[in-house]
């Protein structure tokens, strides 16, 4: 049930097993440029990227919430050989960032040079239209 992202896992995407109809206002924040997760209203826990019940109490009761977008770069790891489907990208930086609510986001990092990118430095994740109209978040410098 627990989606745990992995520096593996090349492509961003939310757990495949939620229904698009409870995720659908993850993606409408995206539009506004929000990246929100959800909350459990029994236990508290915050979840991202967004789950539809808490794994924790199993509890359906989620909220949306709007993250803060302040993190900190845990890990970082530069992707110089693409996956099949990332071919079309120029070599790329992935980055886990703890964000000040506690949860841990998997994104790309962009705006710095590789040489610039340290672990706990200060990042901002950032909602992002790509030019080929596909929502997503990324790291950015703050
Ligand atoms: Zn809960």
């Amino acid at each position: 049930m627990t989606y745990m992202p992995s520096l593996r896992s090349r492509e961003i995407k939310i757990a495949p097993q939620t229904p698009i109809s409870k995720i659908s206002p993850f993606w409408e924040g995206l539009k506004e440029g929000k990246v929100l997760a959800t909350k459990c209203r029994k236990c508290g826990k915050l979840y991202f990227p967004p789950t539809p019940d808490c794994p924790e109490c199993l509890s359906s009761e989620m909220e949306w919430v709007q993250l803060s977008c302040e993190a900190e770069i845990e890990t970082f790891t530069h992707v110089v050989v693409r996956p099949a489907s990332f071919q079309h990208h120029k070599p790329y930086t992935v980055a886990i960032g703890k964000l000040k609510e506690g949860v841990k986001v998997l994104a790309w990092l962009t705006g710095f040079k590789l040489s610039e990118i340290k672990v706990g430095m200060k990042v901002k994740l950032a909602a992002k239209t790509t030019p080929e109209g596909e929502l997503t978040y990324e790291f950015v410098p703050p």
